[in-house]
């Protein structure tokens, strides 16, 4: 039912941000705070049972339903950012695109070692940028909680690379 939602609220966008490319645009979820609120709770109720004790987004759409999540479930929230953004020490991690390579960072203190920390964005493609924070939390001694998503691209089979990182792998509308 919330996959429905979600579904019919996306709509695809030919061509952006390059040619060829159909770009899935969440924006109308948004302006819908009923289905926002539904989507949070979904994510609350796949959560049950599962040790979290903090929620990673990963700019910048992983920022609008991480923060709210995170405040709704009562642990912190930490911004996995593109290179150069964040202001303290960091530590980066670079992984491969279709294209060239990108780098995420994290602040040093982002986190206690030992801590189980839930890694969020809004859609997973490739799964590459998850699995690059992954990497990057596991390296800074983090244990990975498990990952959501509020939609899933099935046919690049992103949830094949994250499942042996973690089982608990969550995509509201796939
Ligand atoms: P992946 O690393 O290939 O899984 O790509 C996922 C990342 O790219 C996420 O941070 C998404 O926000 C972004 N992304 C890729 N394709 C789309 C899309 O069609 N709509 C919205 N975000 C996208």
């Amino acid at each position: 039912m919330i996959a429905e939602q979600i579904k019919s609220a996306i709509r695809d966008i030919p061509d952006f941000p390059k040619p060829g490319i159909i770009f899935k645009d969440i924006t109308p979820i948004l302006k819908a705070p009923q289905l926002c609120s539904n989507i949070v709770d979904a994510f609350v109720e796949q959560l049950k049972g599962i040790r979290v004790d903090a929620i990673a987004g990963i700019e910048s759409r992983g920022f609008l339903f991480g923060l709210t999540l995170a405040t709704k479930l009562g642990v912190p929230f930490i911004p996995v950012r593109k290179a150069g953004k964040l202001p303290f020490t960091i530590k980066q991690k670079a992984y491969k695109l279709e294209y060239g390579t990108a780098v995420i960072e994290l602040h040093t203190d982002a986190f206690e070692p030992g801590k189980h920390i839930l890694i969020h964005d809004d859609l997973l493609a490739t799964g590459g940028t998850a699995l690059a924070a992954s990497e990057l939390i596991k390296e800074m001694g983090g244990e990975i909680a498990g990952f959501s998503f509020v939609v899933g691209l099935g046919f690049l089979n992103g949830k094949e690379r994250l499942q042996p990182v973690s089982e608990n792998l969550i995509v509201l509308a796939d």
